[in-house]
């Protein structure tokens, strides 16, 4: 990694630390994300890291954008998640829109001044988003787009969103096209999504699309190409997603780890516990093994290799980690552990989000059962 993508991740570093650990505890209890937060995370560089430079980006590489989210997500998962979708708006509307609609919406984007999502899932097709019911029909000088979407992060405020509509007939992953729509469109109506697991600053939503038309020059993605850039994307985004749930077990267990040394049970620290201390130790094992298939996956992106195996792998492990050790890691803290001014509740909650999001556990276990793994020949 280049200078500049460190002394970047230096300024994520200050800022997870002296902005969004401040806000997190309120988050986690339903306040609202000021706006400006997201505009000073823009300033640092949050919505620009992969975006190209001539269009007024970062241009660093991945592997910067898996530690920034990290870095992120070890305070706040949902922050992370909610910057890292438009982040990836804006690469996408940089790479594949016209040139004079990306320096028209680019700005906004970059400078955190509006945020947004992409959209596949609808209240009927999850896990099966092939079998999505939003509907794309051609019209003079454009498309007239009709369907719902829901559990999207960032629709509650997003400005924009790149919207999965099937152009053919349903089911058919070919017909699939991605389409740029301003959700301020009288056409659109938005809404939030909420989950008994609050999580505000991930800003879930949901909006309708009533018979919206959107120009030509808005299809980013055409049938054909769009469902294989986007599982292509996703791919990368179970990267990012493995390497936030490991911070997040790896910021839990720092804070078991010191508490241990100072809380003193039957006479001495609890890390002098053989038994609590083990437990620390079978935790900082796994969570080595879970950066390592991040490192292996990451190794594998920089030598052009398919990762999809790979990401799949990091992704399950890490997540399945976080939602094992991190009550395992608040029970070790005793009830001191269950103050709101700790990560460990909130950190619980984001594991069972990040379960679902970009591919669920149990879908990509699914996709695992045939993968041979072994790195030498025998
Ligand atoms: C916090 C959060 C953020 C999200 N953000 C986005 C976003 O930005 N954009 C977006 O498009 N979507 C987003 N989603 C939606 C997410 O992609 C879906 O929740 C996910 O694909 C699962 O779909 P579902 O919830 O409809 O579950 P279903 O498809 O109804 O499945 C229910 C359960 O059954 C399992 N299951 C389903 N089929 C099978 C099978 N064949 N074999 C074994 N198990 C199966 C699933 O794994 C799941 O556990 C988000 C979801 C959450 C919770």
């Amino acid at each position: 990694m280049d200078e500049a993508a460190e002394r970047f991740l230096a300024e994520v570093r200050a800022f997870a630390r002296d902005v969004v650990a401040r806000e997190a505890p309120a988050w986690a209890q339903g306040k609202r994300v000021d706006p400006a937060i997201f505009t000073s995370a823009a300033g640092i560089g949050l919505t620009r890291i992969e975006v190209p430079v001539a269009f007024g980006g970062l241009g660093f590489g991945f592997r910067t954008k898996v530690n920034a989210c990290a870095i992120l997500a070890a305070v706040d998962f949902g922050f992370a998640m909610a910057l890292v979708n438009t982040h990836n708006v804006a690469k996408r509307v940089a790479i594949s829109a016209p040139a004079q609609l990306a320096r028209m919406l680019l700005p906004d984007l970059l400078t955190g001044r509006a945020s947004a999502c992409t959209a596949l899932t609808e209240p009927g097709a999850g896990s099966d988003a092939g079998a999505m019911q939003c509907r794309a029909e051609k019209a003079p000088g454009g498309w007239v787009i009709e369907g719902e979407k829901t559990w999207i992060v960032n629709a509650r405020h997003a400005r924009h969103t790149i919207v999965y509509a099937q152009c053919a007939e349903p089911g058919q992953a070919s017909g699939i096209a991605a389409f740029l729509v301003d959700l301020t469109d009288p056409a659109c109506t938005q809404h939030a999504v909420d989950s008994a697991i609050s999580q505000v600053s991930i800003g879930t939503g949901g909006f309708r699309l009533n018979r919206c038309f959107v120009p030509d020059e808005r299809l980013l993605l055409p049938a054909g190409t769009a469902f294989k850039a986007i599982l292509e994307e996703i791919n990368g985004a179970r990267i990012y997603v493995a390497a936030m749930n490991c911070a997040m077990v790896s910021a839990a267990l720092r804070i078991a780890q010191s508490y241990g040394d100072t809380r003193q049970t039957f006479g001495k620290p609890l890390s002098h516990h053989a038994n609590w201390r083990e437990k620390l130790a079978e935790c900082a094992t796994a969570l080595a093994a879970a950066w390592s298939l991040v490192e292996a996956a990451l190794t594998a992106i920089d030598a052009g290799e398919n990762v999809q195996h790979l990401a799949a792998a990091a992704k399950v492990n890490a997540v399945t980690l976080a939602q094992r050790e991190l009550p395992m890691l608040l029970h070790a803290m005793g009830a001191e552990g269950l103050r709101e001014i700790y990560l460990f509740a909130r950190h619980i909650g984001s594991a069972q989000l990040a379960a679902l999001t970009d591919g669920s556990t149990a879908m990509l276990l699914g996709r695992l059962g045939c993968w041979d793994p072994t790195p030498i020949q025998l």
